[in-house]
């Protein structure tokens, strides 16, 4: 057993949340150690940073928060404590100017690199003094708060007793980059309550005929909007040969589980003119003459080129309405059966992890005092646009300030 004296403090997992949460125990005098089961630290936070790297959004506090559903009074509280603008001063203090684009999403500048990002990062850790413990696996919890860990490379068994430890050990997708939720059943065990992984931010499948596939393939559908269950999203969608991808489709991954979950297939709803009103939409189809197709009228009075007459024969009737108030109906609520979500390793995100009623409102867990857990472990979801990094940033810095009063205190 390794005693760690005073101060010195555990961090597990060197994502995001445990990296930022580090930072600030660092600077408030903590000795800390990190331990990290892969041989890299930010392997998630690289692959974010691949898919244009949005690390925060500039909208207004109140609509923010309201992007994590029913945990918004608690990201309230969160983002209060760290905000998208403390986020943007935390990467140009570490060299990395931040922009805000048209949507309103933050990013670094295009001459800044994920990786420059990360390594700046790691310098500044490695020169407040973190010890970076890589190939480092969190095995579990022993006595007295002793946590249990095993190097990845020679196999080597070790046990740890921090005067506390901070657990940011993310979430269940792309389980290549270390997040593989494999510490849920070891939580359990501990008596933590839990709730098992859904993706999140995800594809959908649908069962597209096998002509659909091989004359559709792969083909965007620009500036639509995508209902389900009453909740609306503009964007543009993917149409792929297995389903739907696309920011809206992602952003309704909660109301289609919910769908799917009490007996599927879960209904979206598209609609291919959301820019005209429903008098103009109207309007146009009624200007339609006899003998005209279907796929160059649509083309030429509605620019819904292909793949939409092929997507319309797939989905509804077999022949187009004659009637402009029937063709209006079916170009503004194309209902889309979805038969399930792609596989929880692709997901963007995850939901599930560590249940709310497990922790108190500095994010230590009841069951294990002087336990802090922060970022995509918790059991909240959010839309992609960068409330996912934000989340993780927050609640990092959240449980490392609830860490510091324990540490106080006790
Ligand atoms: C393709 C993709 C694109 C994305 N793009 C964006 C984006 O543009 N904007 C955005 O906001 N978000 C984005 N995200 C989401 C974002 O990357 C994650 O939400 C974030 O990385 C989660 O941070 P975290 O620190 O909670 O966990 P992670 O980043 O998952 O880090 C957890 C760490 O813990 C380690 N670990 C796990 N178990 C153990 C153990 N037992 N012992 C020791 N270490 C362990 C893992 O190896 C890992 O390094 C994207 C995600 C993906 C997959």
């Amino acid at each position: 057993m390794q005693q760690l004296s005073g101060k010195e403090v555990a961090v597990v997992g060197g994502g995001p949340a445990g990296l930022l949460a580090a930072q600030r125990l660092a600077e408030a005098g903590c000795r800390v150690h990190l331990y990290e089961a892969q041989a890299t630290v930010g392997r998630k936070f690289l692959v974010a940073g691949h898919g244009g790297f949005n690390l925060s959004n500039a909208e207004d506090a109140t609509l923010f928060a309201g992007r994590y559903a029913h945990r918004a009074p608690d990201f309230r509280r969160f983002l209060a404590h760290f905000s998208p603008t403390d986020l943007r001063a935390w990467a140009t203090d570490l060299g990395i100017s931040t922009f805000v684009g048209t949507s309103g999403r933050v990013f670094p500048q295009a001459h800044h690199k994920p990786a420059d990002l990360l390594r700046a990062w790691v310098a500044r850790l490695q020169a407040l003094g973190v010890v970076l413990q890589v190939r480092h696996r969190w095995l579990g919890f022993g006595p007295n708060g002793a946590l249990h860990l095993r190097h990845e490379a020679t196999g080597e068994q070790t046990t740890v007793r921090p005067a506390a430890t901070l657990l940011a050990l993310g979430g269940a997708s792309w389980a290549k980059t270390g997040s593989d939720g494999a510490w849920l059943p070891e939580l359990e065990r501990a008596g933590v309550p839990v709730r098992h992984f859904a993706a999140a931010n995800c594809g959908a499948e649908v069962a597209w005929s096998e002509f659909f596939r091989e004359k559709v393939g792969r083909q965007p559908l620009k500036n639509v909007a995508l209902s389900c269950a009453g909740a609306t999203v503009r964007g543009e969608i993917m149409l792929t040969d297995y389903g739907l991808e696309g920011t809206p489709v992602y952003a309704l991954t909660p109301q289609v589980r919910a769908q799917l979950a009490i007996g599927g297939p879960a209904l979206l709803h598209l609609h291919l003119k959301p820019d005209l009103s429903p008098a103009q939409l109207l309007d146009k189809l009624a200007r339609r003459k006899p003998g005209k197709s279907v796929a160059s009228f649509l083309g030429e009075a509605l620019r819904l080129g292909p793949p939409v007459p092929t997507l319309l024969r797939e989905l509804g009737p077999a022949t187009f309405p004659a009637a402009p108030s029937e063709a209006a109906a079916l170009l503004a609520n194309l209902p889309i059966p979805v038969t399930s979500l792609r596989p929880l390793d692709e997901a963007i995100s995850t939901a599930g992890g560590v249940a709310w009623e497990a922790l108190n409102e500095h994010l230590m867990l009841h069951a294990r005092p002087g336990t802090f857990v922060a970022g995509e472990m918790l059991d909240w979801e959010a839309p992609t646009g960068g409330y996912l990094l934000q989340g993780c940033f927050s609640t990092g810095a959240w449980a490392a300030r609830g860490l510091l009063q324990w540490l106080e205190m006790s």
